[in-house]
């Protein structure tokens, strides 16, 4: 008797799915006539809480009369506007490569450069579609111990790269903790690299980040020939649902890439959507503004309750509910109409995530997080 579980490639028997954050519509099905006043908001997948900008609004009704067409399978105008978006620092159309999501492009990553017998390295306990993807190709995935509350260990990472490691990604800002690499630790891991090594650097959460010392890779790629800086219209753009990524590399990666990937990977409606959306300073501003505040809000909550966080520097914080179990609270937060992100899977199993949201959605949170810490 054939066994589909014998026919599979090697590396797909050990893969655990990726947990998405629960949808709205499932939880208000769920709870049914228990759905809570103020109905059910989420605060679990790191989305912008201000919706999409206005002009990629108009941009997307714009494009849906030609939806009966192919996308655009070399995303030209989408890769000038990037491009042009940022001339000052020198980036080249054909050093941009767009993805379904920045998902697609790191997975692109692992299947251009990886496969049995090739590692690929990150921080423990770090945003688990890397893992994925390289399990998914058969190459062993290496977990790289951090430092004391997360923090990161690019001195560990230097030296576990050896002769077999194809890619060493790092999320900066980190989800799920918010913790970032800042500047001089990022420039000694490009030194201390081999110079084989491909450093794809995930900067799903760049624009949110707000410290000094905070860097950015698409400077400093100059110093180092094998990096890749990867971003999102999906966070701060308010475009998740679209799906809709990119990427800076040596144009030599760009066209690999372009060999493996789907011919038609990104739709028409995402592509007009991120071009208008990229013009939307306003917009990403007004987001940007709007996090600081939330963020400083919930802090200083938190705080006053006495439940430990993780200082961050994206759009979301890992809250340490210890001694409870972080599913039990995800639970009762459920039932309260408030659906956070439990991080059991990622072996932490006092933490959760939350997504800092509109301020009543803030507050919505932070009630129905005292009430279930209050309770027995
Ligand atoms: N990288 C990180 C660190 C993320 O948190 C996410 C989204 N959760 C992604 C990449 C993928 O985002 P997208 O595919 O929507 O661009």
């Amino acid at each position: 008797m054939m066994r589909i579980a014998d026919l599979i490639a090697p590396g797909i028997a050990g893969i655990k799915p990726y947990e998405p954050g629960k949808p709205i519509e499932e939880v208000e099905r769920e709870l049914g006539p228990a759905l809570p006043a103020g109905g059910v908001i989420k605060l679990a997948s790191n989305e912008n809480p201000l919706g999409p900008s206005p002009r990629a609004m108009e941009a997307i009704r714009a494009a849906l009369p030609d939806v009966h067409r192919y996308p655009d399978g070399g995303n030209f105008f989408l890769r000038r506007a990037l491009a042009s978006a940022h001339a000052d620092l020198g980036i080249r159309e054909e050093e941009i490569a767009i993805g379904n999501g920045s998902n697609e492009i790191l997975d692109l990553l692992v299947r251009t450069f990886c496969g049995p017998g090739d590692e690929v390295l990150a921080p423990a306990q770090t945003f688990v579609c890397y893992k994925l993807s390289a399990q998914a190709r058969g190459a062993t995935y290496v977990d790289v111990p951090r430092r004391a509350g997360f923090a990161y260990d690019l001195d560990a990472i230097a030296r576990a790269a050896g002769p077999q490691t194809k890619i060493v990604f790092l999320a900066n800002p980190d989800n799920p903790t918010g913790v970032y690499a800042p500047v001089d630790e990022l420039r000694a891991l490009m030194r201390r690299l081999p110079d084989h090594v491909i450093l794809a650097v995930d900067e799903a959460y760049h624009d949110y980040a707000i410290a000094d010392d905070y860097p950015d890779v698409l400077e400093l790629r100059r110093e180092r020939e094998l990096v890749v800086a990867m971003r999102t219209f999906s966070k701060i753009y308010g475009l998740a649902g679209l799906r809709c990524g990119w990427a800076v590399a040596p144009s030599e990666i760009v066209h690999y890439l372009d060999r493996v990937r789907n011919p038609f990977n990104v739709s028409a409606v995402a592509q007009a959507a991120a071009v208008a959306a990229l013009s939307d300073v306003e917009h990403v501003e007004r987001s940007r503004r709007a996090n600081r505040e939330g963020m400083g809000i919930v802090t200083a909550e938190l705080s006053r309750m006495g439940i430990a966080f993780v200082p961050s520097q994206a759009n979301f914080l890992l809250i340490d509910v210890a001694p409870r179990d972080g599913r039990e609270v995800f639970a009762a937060l459920l039932e309260r109409g408030v659906i956070v992100r439990p991080l059991g899977g990622y072996g932490m199993p006092h933490q959760l995530r939350v997504t800092i949201g509109t301020p009543d959605e803030n507050r919505r949170f932070l009630g129905a997080l005292a009430s279930v810490m209050a309770a027995p």
